[in-house]
């Protein structure tokens, strides 16, 4: 891809100076995984089509590995947006790309045990593993999906594969999706390498090349309805600030829905879209997780390299019922967010910073259970509404322990769970005796990277908003293409599952375009 082509690919709003008015076949509204494949897949049908991208125009050049700067520019509300209650922080990108530009490139498909109970449970039957499995190989081909070699496994990855063979606990490599990787670190601040095979360095140019548009700083704020058909859309141009500088007006025959499980809820319910049994927004997964870190006494300098390649599954498994719902992985931050997590104030905080290069990190995620909603906050953006129920944190508190015992086994020296009260341990036993009720809300930084649900996908209209080919059940032409069809959580990176479903759903777009 030369370097006119990336600077080519979408036209900033912020430098658009009257409004934006188009008139199209179908109107894509986010970048991100979904966006971007519905995008690419309509505009190869020969479809024309736009989509509109709320978040910036930000290209390799501007990822300057800098963490005060790209979590303001990458992320929505800065990284500052969490939920309501104000317990676990939300992490999203805002952006063409969307989450797909700072993601950590872990690529898994959806379980076959999942989708088998969304054809069972939610009447998908066309989302089987057997009918899903080209279209995942595909999208695991477009985007160069390979397992992570043994030989890049970082020091902090290297002891959650130590400490899980040594318990005898389930575990294995991991794939993901870079090529000419420089194992720098610092995905999640955006690659200055351009080694990610994501929405923003494949996707989109082929939408593009395909004869898509796609508009930076343009935030969709109403849909158009019309005698139960879609017809357009109107929104904002957004100034370098956010500030609304100019009008967008866009009639199209087909919306694609495509903002995330918070940003596409959101738009849905402030549009008024015909909810009869109050559907929209809810259902949210999250995969709540918390970091456990080990202090060894050597440097492992765990910010180096690519920063998951393992993973532990001796706690997963995804049958209905389950008592083994968290994943367990490597979690590790730059200076300034290690400094955040890390408990203690004045010399004892400085104490614990001055062990970062001998700290090994490992996270428990939650395959959740707990449904949260989506709703309406100021100014139409989304509000999070989502408290774990009690079985989502006996889990999480099982998955703390375990990411404790491994990093005993791997050799930790001590073990600190960063509660508000921390829990330092220097014996394993002593994990036999700690009382977990500190496993709640306000109590443990709680962190979460998945938003999935809210537009469930469904035969029945009173358990879903979208039908099984993701259009509304009942607006003609209103579809969804994101992470907010999936009825459930998933337990697992959700991107490859996001990037399938829109690539699979495209066909009944398509076709709505055609026909409408
Ligand atoms: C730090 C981090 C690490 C992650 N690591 C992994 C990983 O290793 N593997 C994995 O599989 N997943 C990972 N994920 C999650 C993954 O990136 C997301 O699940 C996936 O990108 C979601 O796809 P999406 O299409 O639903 O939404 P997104 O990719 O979030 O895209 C939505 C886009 O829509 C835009 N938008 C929202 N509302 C509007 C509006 N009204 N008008 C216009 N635009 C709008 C947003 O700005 C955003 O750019 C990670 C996420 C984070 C935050």
């Amino acid at each position: 891809m030369g370097e006119s082509a990336v600077t080519e690919l979408a036209v900033r709003g912020r430098q658009l100076h009257a409004d934006l008015v188009l008139d199209t076949e179908a109107v894509v509204v986010g970048t991100g995984a979904g966006g971007s494949m519905a995008l690419r897949e309509l505009a190869r049908a020969g479809i024309d089509s736009v989509a509109l991208e709320e978040g910036g125009y930000h290209t390799t050049a501007d990822f300057n590995q800098r963490e005060e700067q790209m979590l303001a520019l990458l992320f929505q509300e800065q990284g500052g947006r969490t939920t309501e209650d104000l317990a676990i922080r939300i992490l999203q990108g805002r952006g063409i790309g969307g989450s797909t530009i700072h993601n950590t490139n872990l690529c898994k498909r959806i379980p076959d045990a999942i989708l088998s109970a969304w054809a069972d449970d939610f009447g998908l039957h066309d989302v089987r593993p057997e009918v899903l499995a080209p279209s995942f190989e595909r999208i695991e081909a477009d985007l160069s999906v390979s397992e992570i070699p043994a030989a890049d496994r970082n020091a902090n990855n290297e002891v959650l594969r130590l400490g899980a063979e040594r318990l005898g606990w389930r575990g294995g490599p991991l794939k993901h999706n870079r090529v000419g990787c420089q194992k720098s670190g610092f995905c999640e601040l955006g690659c200055s390498y351009d080694a990610k095979q994501n929405a923003l360095k494949i996707v989109l140019p082929q939408a593009a090349a395909a004869g898509a548009r796609i508009y930076a700083d343009v935030r969709a704020t109403r849909i158009h309805i019309d005698g139960g058909r879609v017809t357009g859309l109107e929104g904002m141009v957004l100034g370098e600030n956010g500030e609304h500088i100019a009008n967008a007006r866009i009639r199209a025959k087909v919306v694609v829905l495509a903002g995330s499980a918070t940003g596409s809820a959101a738009l849905a319910l402030a549009s008024g879209v015909p909810d009869p049994h109050d559907q929209i927004g809810r259902g949210l997964h999250v995969h709540p997780g918390a970091a456990v870190a080990g202090i060894f006494d050597r440097t492992l300098a765990s910010y180096d390299g690519i920063p998951q390649s393992y993973e532990c599954t001796e706690f997963l498994d995804f049958e209905r019922g389950s008592d083994r719902r968290v994943w367990i992985v490597p979690a590790f931050a730059h200076p300034i967010g290690a400094a955040a997590a890390l408990p203690g104030f004045g010399a004892a905080h400085m104490r614990a910073m001055r062990d970062y290069r001998k700290l090994a990190v490992l996270t428990a995620l939650v395959h959740d259970e707990t449904e949260g909603r989506v709703v309406l906050g100021a100014g139409d953006r989304p509000k999070i509404r989502y408290v774990m129920n009690d079985a989502d944190r006996a889990q999480l508190a099982k998955g703390l322990v375990a990411c404790a015992r491994i990093l005993f086994a791997a050799g930790a020296k001590e073990v600190v769970i960063p509660a508000v009260f921390p829990h330092r341990m220097r014996d394993p036993g002593e994990l036999d005796r700690l009382d977990t009720g500190f496993v709640r809300p306000h109590e443990l930084p709680l962190t979460a990277v998945h938003p999935m649900g809210t537009m469930r996908m469904g035969t029945d209209p009173k358990r879903s908003v979208v039908g099984p080919t993701g259009e509304h059940h009942h607006v003609r032409g209103l579809f969804v293409a994101d992470g907010s069809l999936f009825p459930t959580s998933i337990g697992g990176p959700p991107q490859i599952g996001i990037y399938t479903l829109a690539f699979h759903l495209a066909r009944y777009v398509i076709e709505r375009a055609r026909t409408a």
